[in-house]
């Protein structure tokens, strides 16, 4: 992944001079490749699928083989992208998981959502998260989450919740954290491996046999050794084991895509925060290693702006383009980011 970036920068003279010519010609190529999709997704149905693999910082990603990653962008993108808000300004937040998924959930920073930590979770549900918008589509649509745990529906999303819509997810399979199945005698850190391959399991299968509209999965694994272990082999190896779930459920969108082809599916993959510069145990705070993240897709008619890296506050605007949703203008006034998708004759959310 780092060639494909490195491959268009630090070129100078002539080489600029040839990179300016190839670029043309790729622009053109993706011109026409835009065109042909434009034309065909007039008719297609368009369908997402959010993935977070919790705590993996942007070097290691980078640094480890991911061939499930590099088979989901070897015809989209990756890019660098960042997480904590505005330093110094009211949006600065933290990076800290659950204020991650808010922000990525509602495309607002903590300052709105108000989540700021793990624990003591208030939402302010007055910011809509991306899947009351998917229910309030002139034909409600058809949601799906899958996660460790209970929290990140029944609060964070405020499942069923009068005051967070009411409306509730289709297919879940979450509570695994509680589930007697997983309280054998493995030790945490094999007990949340075997939930999250659990998780990805049932993910997979949802997809194949019942293609959700919009979907989230949330992976655990990589930010339990994160904190046990920090940066070295035995992270190297929690990512190398999430990449193979992330290409399972590429499997299974391709497999779905391959039954139904007027389906047109995205699938983004982010990750909530980075980790600690000492020693890859800790995050939370404002460090650059802490707050650059990335996030890879499938999708081609990504945009990413060189000077201004992405948000992942942007994902739910570039949701909000790939799906057509229509957005009360109230809601589209409180986002913070930008499409990073750009299809014809889609809302521009901002
Ligand atoms: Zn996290």
């Amino acid at each position: 992944m780092q060639s494909r970036r490195s491959a268009l920068w630090g070129r100078s003279g002539w080489g600029t001079l040839l990179s300016a010519l190839v670029l043309t010609m790729g622009m053109l190529t993706v011109l026409n490749t835009m065109a042909e999709d434009s034309n065909v997704s007039a008719e297609r149905v368009p369908k997402t699928l959010l993935v977070i693999v919790d705590g993996i910082p942007t070097d290691v990603i980078e640094r480890v083989k991911t061939p499930g990653l590099d088979a989901l962008t070897a015809r989209g993108t990756f890019n660098h992208a960042y997480v904590g808000g505005q330093i110094g300004e009211v949006t600065e937040s933290p990076t800290i998981s659950a204020v991650g998924y808010m922000s990525l959930l509602t495309g607002t920073w903590s300052n709105k959502h108000n989540v700021r930590a793990n624990y003591d979770l208030t939402p302010n549900y007055a910011y809509w998260d991306i899947f009351r918008v998917a229910k309030q589509q002139d034909t409600p649509l058809i949601t799906g989450l899958f996660s460790t745990w209970t929290d990140n529906r029944t609060v964070l999303l405020g499942d069923g919740l009068v005051q967070a819509g009411g409306d509730k997810f289709d297919f879940v399979a979450d509570g695994f954290d509680k589930d007697p199945a997983f309280k054998s005698d493995l030790d945490e850190l094999e007990r949340i491996k075997a939930i999250d391959a659990e998780v990805t399991r049932r993910a997979a299968e949802t997809i194949t046999q019942e293609g959700p509209d919009l979907s989230w999965v949330y992976l655990q694994h990589t930010d339990d050794v994160g904190h046990l272990s920090g940066d070295g082999p035995a992270m190297d190896r929690a990512v190398r084991w999430i990449d193979a779930r992330v290409a399972e459920l590429w499997s299974a969108v391709q497999a779905r895509q391959a039954e139904h082809t007027a389906e047109d599916w995205l699938v983004l993959v982010t990750t909530d925060h980075g980790r600690s510069r000492e020693d890859g145990k800790h995050h939370g705070g404002q460090s650059l290693r802490e707050r650059t993240t990335w996030i890879a897709t499938n999708a081609r008619s990504v945009e990413f702006d060189p000077t201004t890296p992405p948000a992942i506050v942007d994902i739910f605007p570039s949701v909000v383009t790939h799906m057509n949703f229509k957005i009360p203008t109230y809601v589209s006034r409180q986002l913070e980011g930008r499409s990073l998708i750009h299809k014809e004759g889609s809302l521009d959310a901002k």
